[in-house]
């Protein structure tokens, strides 16, 4: 059974995905986080990524690997761990310009299709029910507006402490507006919800209840 959920920066995804596969013991796929490893290497390496051939080494050369360790993904670029970088706001300000290009998106799916193969999985992007896995069981795209969006985020890495003094909620609405534009106007493998995607608003929704609205869907899926 594959769940996909897609849908912009700041619904709600990563952690309802998380949420929703630890309740019904699914694995999970954040494959942001792998295009996110990629950006790090780009930035860490100093590729000329304008540059296709200069891209295209760097791919061979640092392919990317998942592995769980106590059922915590990691992720190698060329045996290197990069969990722990990839969540930097250098990376957060890049990655939409990376994931853009057709030979990173090449790379990464192949990767994604096989790691959950023959698994219960939910598989979190932005085109996992359009490109990667036309065919899952249930596919979910979640929205919520702009401002409850950015709020949501600025509460976020306040909590995490990771709220920069440059941070203010305008300037973080405009960033996530400006990513996600980027997403879905990109020509390949635009975000957008699948033909037969479930849409969900979880602008005035918690996240219990999202999470238990997806459940009950992939029950009457698997009946
Ligand atoms: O979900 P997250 O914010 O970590 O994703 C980071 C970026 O990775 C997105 O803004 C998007 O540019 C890219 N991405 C993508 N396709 C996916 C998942 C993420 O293009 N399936």
């Amino acid at each position: 059974m594959i769940i996909t959920i897609d849908g912009p920066a700041g619904t709600g995804k990563s952690t309802t995905a998380r949420k929703v596969a630890e309740e019904m013991s699914y694995c999970l796929l954040d494959t942001g986080a792998m295009y996110r490893a990629i950006t790090w290497g780009v930035i860490h390496y100093n590729i000329a990524h304008q540059d296709p051939q200069a891209l295209q080494k760097f791919l061979q050369e640092h392919p990317l690997k998942l592995t769980s360790r106590f059922g915590e993904r990691r992720y190698f670029l060329n045996s290197e761990d990069v969990s722990e970088h990839i969540r930097s706001p250098e990376v957060t300000a890049l990655v939409s310009q990376i994931s853009a290009y057709p030979i990173v998106r090449e790379a990464l799916v192949p990767i994604q299709r096989q790691s959950v193969q023959g698994m219960n999985a939910v598989c979190e992007g932005r085109d996992m029910g359009t490109t990667v896995f036309p065919k899952a069981n249930l596919k979910i795209f979640l929205t919520a507006n702009l401002d409850t969006r950015a709020q949501r985020r600025f509460s976020e890495l306040k909590q995490n402490g990771k709220l920069s003094p440059t941070d203010t909620l305008e300037s973080i609405k405009v960033n996530i507006n400006k990513r996600d534009e980027f997403d879905a106007a990109r020509e390949h493998s635009p975000m957008k919800p699948a033909e037969d995607a479930i849409l969900i608003d979880t602008s005035a929704l918690t996240l219990q209840q999202v999470v238990d609205q997806i459940i009950i869907l992939t029950e009457q899926r698997s009946d």
